[in-house]
């Protein structure tokens, strides 16, 4: 066994050591980047949290780590032991680490180059000291190549959920999604449908803005379960960029409430 192996060993049981004190580990996929894979992790997370379980968020999207924004992360996490990260604690009950909390500068590029993306990720996941957790959900990368392959291989016992929009340009990148998981024996929990359809400011309506339903046909036609359907609010978005996702999870009647309110159902009974 060369040192290299014995390092990637001594890590795999880190990394099972510390993700066997997590019952379900929930991998937050897409084909393609844009599609609200983020928002559908942080989103989650909040619900989960807020029904008692102790929810932790992690963002291993390397190129675009967005869930420090989205959640106004006010602060880094703690780091002071060696080869120990504390998550940063959002709340008692919903933890966050994401890599963009290590990233320092505002708006920086960070260049990765190929094998260092695979030890940053393999690295991260393993230091992370999470304790006991009902639900991990990860934001992974989007896409079916290294980066996704890496954290699909550093947490194989995961369940992936594969978030679209209902427009065939989308689609055709879950399909990729849906046989990547099959290719890596993951478990697939099913498939979501975000900004299906809008809802006019105005009227209250429904508009199709990308269109309406083609997540739930692609999943019927690639024998995996449908999960359920978000439609597009443009109050999302405006949380989002405010970075306050948890004022909006609190105004119950709004449909996009609603709508999560039948995905959380969905995710615990599965
Ligand atoms: P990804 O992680 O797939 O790149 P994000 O979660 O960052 O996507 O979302 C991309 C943009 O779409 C963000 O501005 C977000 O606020 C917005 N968004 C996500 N879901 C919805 C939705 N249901 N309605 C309206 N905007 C949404």
């Amino acid at each position: 066994m060369t040192p290299g192996d014995f390092e990637r060993n001594e890590q795999d049981k880190q990394i099972a050591d510390r993700l066997g004190k997590v019952d379900r580990k929930i991998l937050v996929m897409s084909g393609k980047g844009g599609v609200g894979k983020s928002t559908v992790a942080a989103y989650l997370a909040f619900l989960l949290s807020k029904k008692g379980l102790k929810v932790g968020l992690l963002d291993v999207d390397l190129h675009g780590p967005s869930i420090a924004k989205l959640m106004k992360v006010q602060g880094g996490f703690d780091m002071s032991q060696k080869g120990i990260v504390k998550p940063y604690a959002f709340s008692p009950q919903l933890s966050i680490v994401s890599l963009e909390m290590m990233l320092g500068e505002k708006d920086m590029a960070v260049i990765w180059r190929g094998p260092m993306k695979i030890s940053a990720i393999r690295q991260f996941v393993s230091d992370i000291e999470w304790g006991d957790l009902d639900f991990l959900l990860v934001d992974s990368p989007p896409g079916t190549g290294d980066e996704p392959l890496t954290v699909a291989q550093t947490i194989p016992d995961a369940e992936a959920l594969i978030v679209t929009t209902p427009q065939e340009i989308s689609l055709a990148d879950v399909r990729k999604s849906i046989n990547f998981c099959r290719q890596v024996n993951m478990k697939i929990l099913g498939v979501v449908e975000n900004m299906s359809g809008q809802l006019c400011p105005h009227c209250g309506e429904q508009v199709p803005l990308f269109g309406q339903g083609g997540g739930e046909k692609m999943a019927r036609e690639m024998d995996v379960p449908f999960l359920g359907s978000i439609p597009a609010d443009a109050k999302m978005v405006t949380a989002g960029d405010k970075g306050d996702l948890e004022g909006l999870t609190s105004q119950q009647d709004l449909e996009i409430n609603v709508a999560y309110g039948d995905l959380l159902k969905v995710v615990l009974t599965q």
